[in-house]
């Protein structure tokens, strides 16, 4: 079996040179982390904020930590003060108060709105149109604690890596939409954060910014 070290440098060399690994380590010890970093990772993905917090307090202070799983709006306030992306922001609600709790930190928090792009029923993500509502009606331009970086997707989970291409595709193509109408002139507004162990070399090949990638590095999770 490869160890950590070797995992992390196999997906980062089949990488492109400006995509970003996020590897996401939930439900795995601070010791599969610590060899994670030795190896020179230094972007970590948690999807529980407890869990985050934990792993966060105990581990080197350059981690950029990524929060990928639904968030809600109580426990925004824990992680607002060290959190480098949320990739899940999934409700106008949320995002207000990401801006409540950034202004309280006095700290501008980097969010990506979160699409709803699979097969699957979810109560989580923005449908397309549900975004675009939203991104319409506007009031998250009076937002000064939050800048809105990109946004997020997970494909249906299937062996058709057609229709995940497909899904991909359809994401790439609405990120230009929106960075064409509403975030023209904020170079910031420049992720997609799509890919996981299944099918980041799809991702990859429909222009995914950052590859959210656990079990291929980290090995099964025990639940
Ligand atoms: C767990 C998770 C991942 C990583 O999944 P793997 O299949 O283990 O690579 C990526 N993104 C999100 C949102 C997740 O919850």
């Amino acid at each position: 079996m490869n160890t950590i070290g070797e995992n992390i440098a196999e997906v980062v060399e089949s990488l492109p040179e400006n995509i970003r690994l996020v590897a996401v380590s939930k439900f795995h010890p601070v010791s599969a982390i610590e060899e994670a970093y030795q190896s020179g990772q230094r972007i970590f993905g948690e999807s529980k904020v407890q869990e985050l917090l934990q792993k966060q307090t105990v581990l080197p202070t350059d981690i950029e930590w990524h929060f990928i799983g639904h968030l809600q709006r109580n426990k925004v306030k824990m992680i607002v003060p060290f959190i480098s992306l949320i990739h899940s922001v999934d409700s106008p609600q949320l995002l207000a108060e990401i801006d409540k709790c950034g202004k309280a930190a006095d700290r501008i928090v980097n969010c990506l709105l979160e699409i709803h792009i699979a097969s699957e029923e979810s109560k989580y993500g923005f449908t397309y149109d549900r975004c675009i509502s939203f991104l319409e009606e506007g009031s998250w331009k009076d937002f000064t604690h939050v800048r809105i970086c990109g946004v997020m997707g997970m494909a249906t989970f299937t062996d058709n890596l057609e229709q995940v291409a497909k899904e991909f595709a359809g994401l790439k193509q609405f990120y230009d939409k929106i960075k064409n109408r509403y975030f023209g002139d904020k170079d910031y507004f420049k992720e997609i954060s799509m890919g996981m162990s299944q099918d980041y070399h799809v991702a990859v090949k429909e222009g995914s910014t950052l590859v959210r990638v656990g079990s291929r590095i980290f090995g099964e999770r025990k639940y």
